[in-house]
This record gives structure tokens, C-alpha cells and sequence, in this order.
């Protein structure tokens, strides 16, 4: 629709090679770690080893198929799932008249009280488009924010990862996994929706409609991520189906408002071909960067 508009192997971890986006800001070696985490409490690298080449697999395995119909869909639920499972997480589906969502809650180590933080992209797209930007590229941020955590030992809320269904036909998938929750339950909703071009490679996100204190969160991250953001009041995908019902809600993408946004959206030629693999690299960086902001000590 939008209309207007880790299981970082240990060892593999914040070793050599790690924190070099001096270009934007971040120090090298810089950790994203908290100073005052707890011993046993380090975050992973944002810079994981496995990352540049799980989004560009995933994206190229999502976007290898339309997402349209029943069939299609459904078959994409099963590679999301399969995903899911095997950083060691249990994917759920969520049924409701008309479509399925595919989403897995992480639970906080800590037995601490925080409340749920979700993560959503929608997987589906428009008849005839293989969807690369729109959504394989928010699908696979997704994804990849799901196996962070994985390597994130002590976590302090539970994070619920979601791939909605449908949002081209309606936001009939978010709008339906809103009424699965209460806003007074949730932390923050962060939804992610076309995030892998950046055609005049400024490297600059928009941040769609968020609250005062989202924006913050966002921009904290973004610098130590090393990208500009800008802050939009675009609504049109998924965050908006959890601001109706009065969620903390809010979006990223690309620069949609700013002039540089896909011009394949939901044509044929939105294929892994015409992405921009490093710009998703830093959609990845800077979503989870966010999450782990908000989990992790
Ligand atoms: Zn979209």
C-alpha cells in the first residue's frame, strides 16, 4: 500500500575488522556495548560477520518469488519461518480472516519487566512485483534484528519479531496483530518498509511519524550508526495500524519524502538487482541498534 507517503559466532565477534564506519561518525573499534553493562552483558558487533551476506541471501531468496497470492504468500511464510527457527527462536503464526502473520516472540533473560518491543515488516507484495526494496529489504532487517538477539545474553524485555501479511491490499495484517496487543503492553512498535535505496548516496533514513521519545531513540542510534535521519509524518504502512489503536508507534524507510526513493516500487523491476546492498547493511545497523538499545543493558 503507502500511498502518500546473532548468532554472531562468539569468537567471530567484535574482532578485528569491526567498527569502521568512520565516515559517518562511528569511532573505529567503538562499541555499541553499553559503558555500565553488567559483566556477561556485552552486546554483540553491530558489525557481525554473518550480516551482509544473510540480507543479500534472504533478500534474494524472498524476492526470487511474487508475494501476492494465497500461494505465494504462504509459501513465503514457510521460508520466514525456517528462518526464524534456525537462530533458535519459535515461529508462531498468526491467523485472522483472510491472511496469516508470521512472528516470534524472544523473552527477556533478566526476568526484568519490560515491556514487549515489536518489530514488524510486511512480507507480501503487490501482483507482479518481486519486491525486492518493497519489502523484502524491511523482511530481512526483520531477520536479521531476530538473529542479533540470539547473541544478546542478557535481555530485559521480550522482543517480538513480525512479518505482516497484507499490507499492500489494507494493512489487514498489522491492523489484525494490533488487536492482538494492549498499547499499555507494548514499549515501542518499529516498522520497517523499503529500506534498500539510497540512489544519491547520502545514506539518509526517514523516520515516519514518531513520537518525541521514538525519534530520540532513533537518533541516538542513527549517530551511532553513523547515517543522517530525518524525521517524517508519512503514514500509509504498518506503524499506522498500531497508532490507530493508540500504540507507540513508528516507521523507517527510505529517504520516501526526501526525493530518493525506489522507482520500481511495485513494478517488475523491483528486483535484487536494484537495491543497494550497503545502504540495507545500515538499515540493518541502525534497526537493531535501536532494538538493542531497548533490551539490552
Ligand atoms: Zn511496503
Amino acid at each position: 500500500m503507502r500511498v502518500a507517503l546473532a548468532l554472531c559466532a562468539l569468537a567471530a565477534c567484535g574482532g578485528p575488522g569491526s567498527g569502521s564506519e568512520v565516515d559517518g561518525g562511528l569511532v573505529d573499534g567503538q562499541s555499541p556495548d553499553s559503558p555500565d553493562a553488567p559483566p556477561g552483558c556485552a552486546r554483540p558487533s553491530l558489525d557481525a560477520p554473518w550480516l551482509r551476506g544473510q540480507l543479500t541471501t534472504n533478500l534474494a531468496q524472498l524476492a526470487g518469488a511474487p508475494r501476492s497470492t494465497a500461494t505465494q504468500r504462504a509459501t513465503a511464510r514457510t521460508f520466514l519461518s525456517a528462518q526464524l527457527m534456525s537462530y533458535g527462536w519459535t515461529p508462531m503464526r498468526h491467523d485472522y480472516p483472510g491472511g496469516q502473520n508470521v512472528y516470534a516472540t524472544i523473552p527477556a533473560t533478566m526476568g526484568g519487566t519490560g515491556k514487549e518491543i515489536i518489530v514488524g515488516a510486511h512480507f507480501d507484495t503487490v501482483a507482479g512485483s518481486p519486491g525486492a526494496n518493497d519489502n523484502a529489504s524491511g523482511s530481512v532487517v526483520v531477520l536479521a534484528i531476530a538473529r542479533y538477539l540470539a547473541d544478546v545474553p542478557c535481555r530485559n524485555a521480550p522482543v517480538t519479531v513480525v512479518l505482516f501479511d497484507q499490507e499492500e491490499t489494507g494493512l489487514f495484517g498489522s491492523r489484525a496483530f494490533a488487536q492482538q496487543r494492549l498499547p499499555a503492553d507494548v514499549r515501542a512498535v518499529h516498522t520497517i518498509d523499503q529500506v534498500a535505496w539510497d540512489n544519491d548516496g547520502d545514506r539518509r533514513f526517514e523516520l515516519e511519524a514518531p513520537s518525541a521519545a521514538l525519534e530520540a531513540e532513533w537518533r541516538a542510534a542513527a549517530q551511532v550508526v553513523g547515517v543522517p535521519v530525518t524525521k517524517t509524518t508519512t503514514q500509509g504502512t504498518d506503524h499506522e495500524a498500531f497508532r490507530d489503536r493508540g500504540f507507540s508507534a513508528m516507521g523507517l524507510t527510505e529517504e520516501y519524502v526526501g526525493g530518493d526513493t525506489s522507482p520500481f516500487r511495485h513494478q517488475a523491476g523491483d528486483t535484487p538487482a536494484t537495491v543497494n546492498v550497503d545502504y540495507l547493511v545500515l538499515a540493518a545497523k541502525l534497526s537493531a541498534q535501536v532494538v538493542l538499545q531497548e533490551v539490552a543493558p
